[in-house]
């Protein structure tokens, strides 16, 4: 018998049919003997619903000002569909409970809409369990220190799941979505896409910060800290297939450490198109320039991500970087307005059609010539690489937008991701 946390993402809660085919499942491993506690998102579509609503009253263009009560709001989608869920487990003659994020209570810091879990009291939950009882517990929300009711983040239901297991010790956290587990790319732009059964945590904080938005990447951050052994597997296998093959199945997120790895060099590719580019060209080089580009777009609260400043000729030198699309225009104006007056750049350029594509994978570390390998397939394609950044298990490339989809297809096949590795 094992303590198992199952999260269950909003579409595979979507309807009153579905929610019932999720209480089916959980009675089958309630069933073999198991304790079970549930953390289920809102009913699918359900939080934009509310925000939406939310936002038809309120004239403010920033959300801080609402943020308290935006929480206030977004969070009932998961009342409700934590409150129907556990009337689902009594229709299946099952003892359930179901608790508001308060209620447990989850502790968290005050930052509205984005909050991070402090706490979690496990007292109540374990009694309950010890009672025979399924515990469902809503995702995605909180409880401020003053009492206020905290969402955290989009997404965060994922980390509401990682973070139960963990104050439970749960012997594993199971995250039902709607794909069955983690590819080695998307299989919509690489048909040949493999889903891979294990991934490290490092490789999966890597694939979830560049683009690939199975888990929200807060949660597989937290799993790596408390050692929380996490999988991700489709809720959409019929509910009554074999309890040790589904608890085989989708992708297990594991330590390094651990034996069974599969031994391939490059793990997946990542991209993202989200980013956009921005140069400031015959720059003075002298000490503090890169502060004082980017000192006041951090003051600005604007995340920059690829940086690059080129070695200087004749006092002057040229300074990238790159930031979200999102930020583009507001980013181009700063720097207009308060950055060129004291950098005395020659030109300033942006490019928002541009794309980053990533190769990673934990072999990088004890392999050489991996990074060559990736721009020699991208020179074959005739695919000119604008920025070039590297982490240990990563290297990432700035291109042309309109080469991404060949650029993912090319290295896919370079490095050998449709075989499963030996
Ligand atoms: N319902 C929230 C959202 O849509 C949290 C979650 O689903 O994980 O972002
Ligand atoms: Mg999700």
């Amino acid at each position: 018998m094992a303590l198992i946390v199952h999260k269950y993402g909003g579409t595979s809660m979507g309807s009153v049919e579905r929610i019932r085919n999720v209480a089916k499942r959980v009675a089958k491993w309630s069933r073999a003997g198991h304790q079970l506690v549930v953390v289920p998102s809102a009913m699918s579509g359900e939080t934009n619903r509310l925000l939406g609503l939310a936002k038809e009253l309120s004239p403010v263009s920033t959300t801080a000002e609402l943020a308290r009560e935006l929480d206030m709001i977004a969070s009932t989608g998961e009342q409700v569909s934590s409150g129907l869920l556990a009337i689902a487990l009594q229709a299946e003659g099952l003892q359930a409970v179901s608790y508001a994020g308060w209620q447990v209570p989850i502790s968290t810091d005050t930052a509205h809409t984005k909050a991070r879990i402090s706490a979690i009291d496990d007292k109540r939950v374990r009694a309950d369990l010890a009672a025979g009882r399924v515990v469902v517990i809503t995702g995605f929300q909180g409880v401020d220190p003053q009492g206020n009711i905290t969402t955290l983040g989009r997404g965060g239901s994922d980390t509401s799941a990682v973070a139960v297991a963990a104050a439970l010790k749960a012997a594993e956290c199971l995250i039902y979505t709607d794909v069955d587990g983690v590819y080695t790319t998307d299989p919509r732009v690489v048909p040949e896409a493999r889903r891979l059964q294990t991934i490290t945590f490092e490789e999966m904080l890597e694939m979830a910060s560049l683009g690939s938005k199975v888990l929200q990447i807060r949660s597989v951050e937290f799993a790596g800290k408390y050692r929380v052994p996490l999988r991700v597997l489709s809720s959409f296998t019929p509910w009554d297939i074999d309890l040790s093959e589904e608890a085989r199945s989708g992708t297990l997120i594991t330590f390094e450490e651990d034996e069974k790895m599969e031994q391939a060099i490059v793990s997946g590719i990542a991209f993202n198109r989200d980013e956009a580019k921005i140069s400031l060209l015959g720059v003075t080089d002298k000490p503090g320039i890169a502060y004082q580009i980017l000192g006041p777009v951090a003051d600005a609260n604007i995340d920059v991500d690829v940086i690059i400043q080129n070695v200087s000729h004749a006092g002057r030198t040229d300074f990238s970087f790159t930031v979200h699309r999102n930020d583009y225009a507001r980013t181009l104006e700063l720097i207009k307005r308060v950055v060129l007056p004291v950098t005395g750049a020659a030109d300033l350029v942006g490019d928002a059609k541009i794309c980053k594509v990533s190769i990673v994978g934990i072999g990088m570390r004890s392999h050489v010539g991996v990074a060559s390998k990736m721009f020699s397939v991208l020179s074959q394609e005739g695919i000119n690489i604008q920025m070039i950044t590297t982490s240990e298990i990563k290297t990432s490339v700035v291109i042309d937008e309109k080469y991404m989809e060949l650029a993912v297809r090319a290295l896919h096949k370079a490095f050998d991701l449709e075989q499963p590795a030996g």
